[in-house]
């Protein structure tokens, strides 16, 4: 083998490794959530008729209103966790601590013992 085509050969084995390596890393990249995914219920687990309820009250997984947010809501139940994805009663199912819907409504202030 004369120098030109070992240099040959390996500089086609860096370039393999390089693209291979890139490659890896975007298939990593792949399996990781997005950094603004705050997605709690996947609506292609959801029913029609969840995701219906979900349209009709106009749920989103992020609210507009910081002041109004499903974590501030009577109807929601926070995750024993401590994730930012709980329950909703009147979703029937998860919600996002940020998100919002129309039927919301302040939680009520604990009352004195
Ligand atoms: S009723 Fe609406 S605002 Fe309240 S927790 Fe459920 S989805 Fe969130």
């Amino acid at each position: 083998m004369s120098n030109v085509t070992r240099r040959s050969f390996f500089g086609l084995g860096l370039k393999v490794s390089v693209v291979g390596a890139a490659a890896l890393g975007l298939g990593a990249c792949a399996k990781q959530p997005a950094a603004s995914s705050t997605a709690c219920a996947d609506a292609s687990n959801l029913n029609a008729s969840e995701q219906s309820l979900r349209a009709s009250f106009k749920y989103v997984e992020q609210s507009a209103d910081p002041a109004k947010v499903c974590g501030g809501c009577e109807f929601f139940t926070a995750d024993a966790s401590g994730s930012a994805c709980g329950d909703c009663k009147i979703l029937t199912g998860a919600a996002n601590s940020l998100g919002y819907c129309t039927s919301w409504a302040a939680r009520a202030a604990a009352l004195p013992a």
